[in-house]
């Protein structure tokens, strides 16, 4: 990203120089997909794709920004963010949401925003599994925590950021991309248990690329068959309570237990459970694997992943099925599986350094001749998280 750039748009837009320069990053999930409701661990890694912001302090109490990605602006005041408009008294269009909630989550964690005049901009792809919008919401809670005088740890941030994403935009959404966005390890994944919000970086392997693939499939059941798999999951837990009097959730559920008591469960709920159970082990087994430098059997734990979610959980496609089967025949292939939730989306593709450019030139082809459609591919390496840029 050309920071000098952003600069002089900022000064062409405001008439001064930015006082900060921020950098917030969008983050892929290695492993631990649908366990975030089941109070499971993730493995998401922020990467060197990222949100950056410029930005000064105005002298009232108005936010003025600029988003250049789609040359859009808007002005706001920070006295009645609840009512969700911009100056003049329109409604505030959904991307500026995002800012203006977090600076309405901030105001409601007790603490101070200000008068802002921002440009940002970003080179994280909006809607293909790479949380674009985390890295919009971290960007604009690191500058207002530099412009409001305060310092909280990154967690609140990544809270802050949360609750602008679910209360204010009216996404729900867990915790996790806006963990990452602001945790994020240059060349780690990051163990994050979402019932204790314990955290800690691994490292991944040296010689390792990632590479994200836009299957292009965006499918809009999504919302009602994401609904189906969580209440799923609560039947699951519901039932097995009957032998099992202290679980919480899934999370609490051993396979041997769960192998003992399957016969208990429908069989539409014992396939989602045992996805949710199984991918929770695969998480630690694939953290021992980077721990003890084993990337063979991290990748089969990816393509693991991935059956589980095909024919358990039952939230691929064809079009993921085909990106993950075109790279597993690809030499430097270490592991792939389908990202996100589903239905759509991107795979991750765990690669070695040196096969990057036949990786990827080979999954393309691959896609195009199997399904006739075009992927985009996303080179990506992991990253450190939210930072300020130094000028
Ligand atoms: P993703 O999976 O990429 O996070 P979301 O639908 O959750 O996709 O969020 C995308 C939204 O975030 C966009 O529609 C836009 O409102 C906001 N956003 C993301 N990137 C930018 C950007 N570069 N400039 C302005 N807004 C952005
Ligand atoms: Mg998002």
């Amino acid at each position: 990203m050309d920071i000098s750039k952003l600069v002089s748009n900022f000064i062409s837009t405001f008439g001064i120089k930015p006082e900060h320069l921020i950098r917030a990053p969008g983050r892929v999930n290695l492993l631990g997909e649908h366990v975030d409701y089941n109070a499971g661990p993730v493995l998401p890694a922020a990467i060197d794709r990222a949100v950056y912001l410029a930005g000064s302090p105005a002298k009232s109490d108005v936010v003025q920004l600029y988003a250049f990605d789609i040359g859009k602006e808007i002005s706001f005041s920070l006295n009645n963010l609840e009512a969700k408009q911009d100056l003049e008294g329109n409604p505030l269009p959904n991307w500026a949401l995002y800012p203006a909630g977090v600076a309405r989550a901030i105001q409601q964690s007790g603490r101070q925003v200000a008068g802002l005049q921002a440009v940002y901009t970003s080179d994280v792809p909006i809607g293909a599994g790479l949380s674009s919008s985390a890295a919009v919401e971290m960007a604009f809670a690191v500058v207002w925590q530099e412009l409001g005088g305060w310092s909280a740890d990154r967690m609140t941030l990544a809270r802050i950021c949360q609750r602008a994403e679910n209360e204010y935009v009216g996404v729900s959404s867990g915790l996790m991309d806006q963990f990452a966005s602001a945790h994020g390890v240059r060349d780690h994944a990051l163990l994050f248990d979402t019932r204790s919000l314990d955290w800690e970086a691994v490292p991944l392997p040296t010689g390792t690329v990632l590479v994200v693939a836009d299957s292009g499939i965006r499918r809009s059941l999504t919302t009602s068959a994401y609904n189906e798999r969580r209440a799923a999951c609560e039947k699951a837990v519901e039932i097995l309570r009957q032998d099992l009097p202290k679980i919480q959730s899934l999370r609490d559920v051993t396979l041997v237990e769960f192998n003992q008591l399957r016969h208990k469960l429908p069989p539409g709920v014992s396939l989602r459970a045992e996805h949710v159970i199984t991918e929770i082990e695969r998480v630690f087994s694939a953290v021992s694997a980077l721990r003890s430098g084993d990337q063979q059997t991290f990748g089969e734990l990816m393509y693991a992943g991935h059956a589980s979610l095909r024919d358990l959980y039952q939230v691929s496609t064809p079009e993921l099925d085909a990106l993950v089967e075109i790279a597993s025949e690809i030499p430097g292939c270490i592991g792939a599986r389908l990202t996100g939730a589903g239905f759509g989306g991107s795979t991750i593709n765990l690669v070695e350094q040196d096969h990057t450019d036949a990786f990827i030139q080979g999954l393309k082809q691959g896609y195009i001749q199997a399904t006739g459609n075009e992927t985009q591919v996303y080179l990506c390496q992991a990253s450190q998280g939210a930072e300020l840029i130094k000028q």
